[in-house]
């Protein structure tokens, strides 16, 4: 991806076939990228940048004021989230097969002593799979009720920019197994929206007007969501 600078702010340029200039500031430390309409001149994008100036040094700011996790090792002591909530991690080492339980404030991991830190976080990320898994489909089949839409398929997986997704053509959504970490209220609120978009692709009017008739607070989910500790994403609607 091409970077260009355009006074002291460098940022990634795409040039792709689109009809308007998208400008986005991504996490974690505030990468700006440009996508601009292939026929649009450097001036009209130079021009445009520095126009959102302003908006995208307060986003750059708002990445480097929140509270990030730092890298996790997988050592005993560490805290890792459950719906919202802190706990400490407590290794054990055993010869037999891999398991996770939850026990009191403690999440407790039996782990062959030969496993390194990836296998760990992949066992860890196992169990919170399955958590999840175990609150989508009511959380699912109460909204797609409410809301009469249907999804194809829901799917959990590991997004670094989204914390859900939508294909409102296929009506396939994707749901991040980070939102397992928040307040379950911020996996209700992603559920919700990423359904409305089954009605209303675009983050239109008519969209909010939505939001705001199924889910009247999600602006508080939302700043919930925000105000977490960032693993390795962030929110991106
Ligand atoms: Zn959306």
């Amino acid at each position: 991806m091409p970077l260009v600078t355009f006074g002291e702010l460098t940022v990634d340029l795409q040039r792709k076939k689109i009809k308007n200039l998208h400008i986005s500031v991504l996490p974690p430390d505030g990468r700006v990228r440009v996508s601009a309409p292939i026929s649009l001149s450097d001036t009209a994008i130079r021009m445009a940048v520095v126009r959102r100036l302003v908006w995208i040094r307060q986003q750059q700011a708002q990445f480097q004021a929140q509270p990030r996790q730092s890298e996790r090792e997988m050592c005993s002591g560490e805290t890792h989230y459950l719906w919202g909530r802190g706990y400490r991690l407590d290794v054990v080492l055993v010869d037999r097969t891999a398991e996770v339980k939850l026990n009191g404030g403690w999440i407790r991991m039996k782990v062959p002593p030969h496993y390194d830190t990836v296998q760990r976080e992949t066992v860890l990320n196992q169990w919170y799979r399955g958590i999840l898994k175990q609150r989508l489909p009511k959380l699912m089949a109460k909204w797609q009720t409410e809301m009469k839409v249907e999804a194809s398929f829901v799917g959990i997986k590991r997004m670094k920019t989204k914390w859900g997704s939508c294909n409102p053509q296929s009506s396939r959504i994707w749901i991040n197994l980070e939102l397992v970490k928040k307040p379950p209220e911020c996996l209700e609120f992603i559920v919700v929206h990423e359904l409305v978009h089954l009605h209303e692709r675009k983050h239109n009017e008519r969209f909010i007007g939505l939001m705001n008739m199924y889910l009247p607070n999600w602006r508080e989910h939302r700043a919930k969501l925000n105000k977490m500790p960032l693993a390795y994403n962030h929110w991106g609607y």
